[in-house]
C-alpha cells in the first residue's frame, strides 16, 4: 500500500487577520520540545506502517520554515529512517516569504525536499498589509528567485481574492508577477472570513470592506481565464498547474487515498477511519512526553457518509468522480445510489458524465458546496 505523509508544524511568526488554521505566533520556547514530540510519533507510526510505501510528504502548518534549519534535519532525518520513502516521492514543505535563508534551502533540497509551496498570497503591498501578512511583494520575489537558484524546480504560490480593498487590476497584476517568476504551481483562493478570525470581528463591527459578489465573481473568472491562458491548467477548483505539476500530495485527498497526519492537530485518514490528533501545542507536546494517545478523535463514517466523500472530494477535481473506483470501494453501482441526483444536476447544467466519470461544469465548479450537497445520503 502507499499512502502520504502529512507533518504539521504549527508555527507563524504572526497571526494573519483571515486564518483560522492551528496555528500559532509566540510559541517559539516550544520549538525543540514540539520537534522532540513529532519525532516521537514519526518513529511510532513509522513502525506501524513499515509495510507501506510513502510516495508523497506533505510539511504544512502553519509556517515550516520558521523552524531553524537544523530542527527541520531532525525532522526530515527521521521521517527518512523511520518509513519506507520511495525514491522519487513527491516531498513539498510550505514556507512564508522571508523565512527562507539560502542554507536551509540548501540543506532540505539536500535531504529531498523537491517541492516548495510559498504562501504569497498578494503581491501587492497594500493589499498584504491588509491582511496582516509579514512579509512584502519584493520578499515574496525575491524568496522564490532564491529557491529556484538553490535548485528548486516546482514551485508552487498561493494568491487569494476577494480580499478587503483589493481591487480587479490588483489580482490582475499579483497573477502577472506570478507568471514572470517562472513557476509550476498556481493556488488561488478566495477569502472566506471564518469565525475567530481578525476578519470575523470587523465584519461583525461592519469595517471590513469586502469586495461585493459582482467583483468577487470577476476576480474568480480571472484567475481562471489568465490562468489558463499562461499555461497553467486547472485540475481543481483552486488548483492551476503545468503539465505534470499537479500537486501528488493533495490529489491523494481529493481521490480518497490514505494520508498519515503528524503533529499537533494533524488529520488521517486509514483504512476509511478519519483520526485527528489533540489540537493544542502544549497538549501534544504533554501527551508525547506521558506517553498518553495523541488522538483527539476517531470517526469511523457510516457506508452513506463515506459515499458522500468519496464523490464530493472527487468533484473538486476536474477529472471528477471515477464511477469504477466508487463502485470497486464501495460494492455498489454509482448510478442506482445517485441517479435521481444526477438528473437533478444535469438538468442544472453542474455536472456532465460520460459513464466513466462525473465532473462538475465550470458552472458546477463556482457553486461547488451547493453541488456537494447533493450528494449527501
Ligand atoms: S502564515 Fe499561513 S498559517 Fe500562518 S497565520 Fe498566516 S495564513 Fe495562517
Amino acid at each position: 500500500m502507499s499512502v502520504g505523509l502529512y507533518v504539521h508544524i504549527p508555527f507563524c511568526k504572526q497571526k494573519c487577520y483571515y486564518c483560522d488554521f492551528p496555528s500559532y505566533a509566540g510559541l517559539e520556547h516550544l520549538y525543540k520540545d514540539y520537534v522532540a514530540a513529532l519525532v516521537r510519533e514519526i518513529s511510532d507510526q513509522g513502525g506501524l506502517l513499515s509495510e507501506s510505501v510513502v510516495d508523497s510528504i506533505f510539511i504544512g502548518g502553519g509556517t515550516p520554515t520558521v523552524l531553524p534549519t537544523h530542527l527541520l534535519v531532525v525532522v526530515l532525518e527521521n521521517i527518512k529512517r523511520s518509513f519506507r520513502v520511495a525514491p522519487n516521492a513527491e516531498i513539498s514543505i510550505e514556507a512564508n516569504p522571508g523565512t527562507t535563508e539560502k542554507t536551509m534551502l540548501q540543506e532540505i533540497r539536500r535531504l529531498g525536499v523537491n517541492r516548495i509551496s510559498f504562501g504569497v498570497q498578494s503581491f501587492s503591498n497594500d493589499v498584504l498589509r491588509e491582511i496582516g501578512r509579514i512579509h512584502t511583494a519584493e520578499t515574496a520575489v525575491d524568496s522564490v528567485v532564491l529557491a529556484q537558484d538553490c535548485g528548486f524546480t516546482n514551485i508552487n504560490i498561493d494568491l487569494m481574492y476577494g480580499l478587503p480593498n483589493q481591487s480587479l487590476e490588483q489580482l490582475k497584476r499579483s497573477l502577472l508577477v506570478a507568471y514572470q517568476l517562472e513557476i509550476q504551481h498556481l493556488s488561488v483562493y478566495g477569502l472566506k472570513v471564518e469565525e475567530g478570525t481578525c476578519f470575523a470581528e470587523l465584519e461583525a463591527e461592519g469595517a471590513l470592506n469586502l469586495p461585493g459578489d459582482d467583483e468577487d465573481e470577476a476576480m474568480y473568472e480571472l484567475s481562471i481565464a489568465n490562468n489558463t491562458q499562461h499555461g497553467f491548467k486547472r485540475y481543481e477548483i483552486s488548483n492551476f498547474a503545468k503539465l505534470s505539476y499537479e500537486c501528488r500530495h493533495n490529489l491523494k485527498y481529493w481521490y480518497s487515498e490514505p494520508y498519515l497526519g503528524l503533529g499537533a492537530a494533524a488529520h488521517s485518514f486509514l483504512d476509511g477511519v478519519r483520526r485527528a490528533n489533540v489540537s493544542s501545542v502544549k497538549d501534544y507536546i504533554e501527551c508525547s512526553r506521558s506517553g498518553k494517545s495523541l488522538v483527539a478523535s476517531v470517526e469511523q463514517p457510516t457506508v452513506e457518509t463515506a459515499m458522500a466523500e468519496f464523490s464530493f472530494l472527487a468533484l473538486r477535481t476536474v477529472r471528477g468522480i471515477s464511477i469504477r473506483d466508487f463502485n470497486k470501494k464501495f460494492n455498489n453501482d454509482f448510478f442506482a445510489v445517485y441517479q435521481h441526483r444526477l438528473n437533478r444536476l444535469e438538468r442544472m447544467e453542474a455536472i456532465l458524465s460520460d459513464g466513466e466519470y462525473v465532473w462538475l461544469t465550470p458552472q458546477g465548479m463556482k457553486f461547488g458546496n451547493a453541488v456537494f450537497r447533493e450528494f449527501l445520503l
